[in-house]
């Protein structure tokens, strides 16, 4: 039987004069997160997609998990494709058998877009859970508190039968709102705000600050993986690995060591604020969240922020850690997160950092430095690689 994927999209559909770019943009990405998996027939109508397959050997299992991490899509169903043929329709209700088995109590909704079929939607109602009460018997119908809902649309050429639709993963599609940089650690907050800013429409790409040797390959990996994850989500991720080595030990060797882990945090915010901006990209993004660490005080943020050229989007900074870890484990970054690889941040902590630190004394403490030169050369020596859900590392 032939199947394909219903999907509906919700905020979109608000957009008003914006909708029409905002469905290429969902059609583009759903079509470039599918590309691996077979050719793909991606229609719009009535504010709901169809996916049909070219190719009846494709592996659906694994498409309908792919869309269902699309952002901009609220709610999705598998459907059987059928000729608009009461016969027909109803010869398919076996497709329905593996959701019918599991449940009580079913009621069938009919929806008819076409309104020249010969069948009003009570008629084809009754029709349906008839024949479906005949062939299982242990189920009955309640109309008001169903376990399972069956559909039944009748629409411009064919005819779809469907069982109970899944949330999709919501937001608005990605790239619809511009393009920031998300500072990426191997840490369990980071990722966490990579997700929440791409479902906000954000195209993501990722900064890693690496100081090898203290930081070893295998940190790196995980970063890889990390980003390889988030791209379920946010599609193909643009990775900048910045070499961060001589300027930790410059600052090691040059500034007092309270400032240790602020001064660090300001050359990541202006060497990721160039690399945005070569970019095109809009924003930055971090992990950051209010009162965690002693680098993410009040203070501690103006500090870095002022380091900063373009807008720090911070979209954790109100949120507990258990929080955080739970949207981590539902885009499954978490067991790669906690991974205990060494970080940039953990090789030169302070043992007193300083948590009200004031601008003007971080400005003091850093001018030994030759911020400019250093800069510069960490941008032009950042190595670029691109990830997506099929890279495999070597
Ligand atoms: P995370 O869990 O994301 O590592 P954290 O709680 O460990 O966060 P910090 O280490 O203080 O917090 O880092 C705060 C934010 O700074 C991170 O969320 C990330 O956005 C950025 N950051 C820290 N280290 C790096 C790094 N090596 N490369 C890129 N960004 C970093
Ligand atoms: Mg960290």
């Amino acid at each position: 039987m032939k199947e394909i994927v219903l999907l509906k999209y919700g905020e979109l559909a608000l957009k008003g004069a914006n909708r029409y770019t905002f469905e290429s943009i969902l059609v583009k990405n759903i079509r470039r997160r599918l590309r691996d998996l077979g050719d793909f027939k991606i229609d719009k109508a009535q504010s709901t997609v169809t996916v049909t397959p070219t190719d009846d050997a494709v592996d659906m299992d694994e498409v309908f998990d792919r869309i269902s991490r699309v952002f901009g899509i609220v709610a999705l169903s598998r459907s059987a494709v059928i000729e608009k043929d009461m016969d027909a329709i109803i010869s398919s209700i076996g497709y329905l058998d593996e959701a019918l088995e599991n449940v009580k109590t079913f009621k069938v909704n009919a929806k008819r877009a076409d309104k020249k079929f010969p069948l009003g939607s009570p008629e084809i109602c009754t029709q349906l859970g008839h024949h479906i009460l005949e062939r299982h018997p242990h189920l009955s119908v309640d109309v008001h508190n169903p376990d399972l809902v069956v559909w039944c649309e009748i629409r411009d050429k064919y005819a779809y039968l469907h069982a109970g639709q899944y949330a999709g993963a919501g937001g608005i599609p990605v790239g619809s709102g511009g393009k920031a940089a998300l500072l990426l650690s191997g840490g369990i907050d980071s990722p966490v705000a990579g997700y929440m800013m791409a479902k906000r429409g954000l195209e993501m790409s990722a900064i890693h600050f690496a100081s090898p040797p203290y930081t070893s390959d295998r940190a790196l990996l995980k970063v890889k993986e990390l980003c390889r994850k988030m791209s379920a989500y946010t599609g193909r991720v643009k990775l900048h690995v910045v070499p961060f080595t001589e300027i930790q030990q410059l600052i090691g060797e040059n500034c007092p060591e309270e400032y240790f882990t602020i001064i660090m945090r300001r050359f990541m915010m202006e060497i990721a604020s160039k690399i945005a901006e070569n970019n095109n990209c809009g924003a930055l993004v971090t992990g950051e969240s209010l009162g965690q660490v002693a680098s993410q005080t009040m203070q501690a943020i103006a500090c870095t922020d002022a380091a900063a050229t373009i807008p720090v989007l911070r979209p954790v900074i109100g949120m507990d850690k258990e929080e955080i870890v739970t949207i981590a484990r539902k885009i499954d970054t978490f067991e790669t997160s906690i991974l205990p690889y060494e970080d940039c941040c953990t090789v030169f902590t302070p043992r007193h950092p300083r948590t009200k630190p004031h601008l003007a004394d971080v400005i003091a403490a850093e001018s030994a430095m030759e911020r400019e030169s250093l800069i510069e050369a960490a941008v032009r020596d950042t190595e670029i690689e691109f990830i997506d859900e099929t890279t495999e590392f070597i």
